[in-house]
């Protein structure tokens, strides 16, 4: 079983987001950007399908392929996805802001000649928060989806995923070729070895554009604007229960 793992490069989760002065986005000029966590899960998994741990057989999964769009820099995130184990990467070379759906249209084209078995994505990316990329290549590849997953169990040509949804879990089937999603508790990705990012420099890294893949990544969207989110007032201390249901009558809870 071939799968397919996207992984975006996003600011390091560590690091706390500054807006533009001028609030036409978020500032990452000389900022630590980093595999974001959601795809790092996504990686750890699927290279647990091959290599057998986290409940699956070994050899579930033959091939393990990251793929990353954006600018150059993307290799570094490949290579991270590389030095976890993956087998190859593929790079999709291209500037500025990738919408979601750019993103999932040119994913499209690589499944359509890589031709997985499995693709595997995070939720979501921490820089946009947008949830949506994974669902939009479930909808043009007209493949079933699990998204939130936090269990998978391979067998035969199915998926058992266990979802992540507000009320508890779910358990739901979908046949192969499928799109699948992580949440936070699927595992916990290993640290990469000393010996492992060195091998992961030696892996291949297919380049292409765009242009070649025939996606038009022009963008649809339009960001009006990028504000902080609001200070927080400031808190106060009570002495006893008494005074804090007062101040919750005065602040009108009761
Ligand atoms: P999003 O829909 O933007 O929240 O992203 C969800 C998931 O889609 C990410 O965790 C990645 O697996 C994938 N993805 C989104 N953007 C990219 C990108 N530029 N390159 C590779 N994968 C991406």
């Amino acid at each position: 079983m071939k799968v397919l793992v996207p992984v975006k490069r996003v600011l390091d989760y560590n690091l706390k987001v500054r807006v533009k002065s001028d609030g036409s986005g978020v500032d990452l000029s000389n900022l630590k950007m980093s595999i974001n966590p959601f795809c790092e899960i996504a990686i750890e998994e699927a290279v647990r399908m091959r290599e057998g741990g986290g409940g699956h057989a070994k050899d579930a999964a033959n091939e393990v392929i990251a793929v990353s769009i954006g600018p150059e820099q993307c290799q570094e995130t490949i290579r991270n996805a590389l030095a976890i184990g993956a087998d190859r990467g593929i790079l999709v070379k291209a500037e500025g802001e990738i919408e979601p759906l750019a993103v999932a249209k040119l994913l499209k084209a690589i499944v359509d000649t890589e031709k997985p078995d499995l693709v595997i994505l995070g939720k979501q990316a921490i820089d946009d928060d947008n949830n949506a990329t994974g669902q939009m290549l479930a909808a043009l590849l007209d493949w079933p989806q699990a998204t939130f997953a936090s269990k998978i169990v391979l067998h035969g040509d199915k998926a058992s995923v266990t979802r992540e949804v507000d009320g508890g879990l779910q358990t739901i089937d979908v046949a192969l070729p499928a799109i699948i999603t992580t949440d936070l508790r699927l595992n916990e990705p290993r640290y990469a070895s000393l010996p492992n990012i060195m091998k992961a420099k030696k892996k291949p890294i297919d380049v292409k554009t765009p242009a070649e893949l025939g996606v038009d990544i022009a963008p649809r969207l339009k960001v009006v604007k990028t504000a902080e989110p609001p200070k927080r007032q400031g808190g106060a201390k009570v002495k006893t229960a008494a005074e804090l249901v007062g101040k919750l009558k005065e602040a009108g809870v009761f």
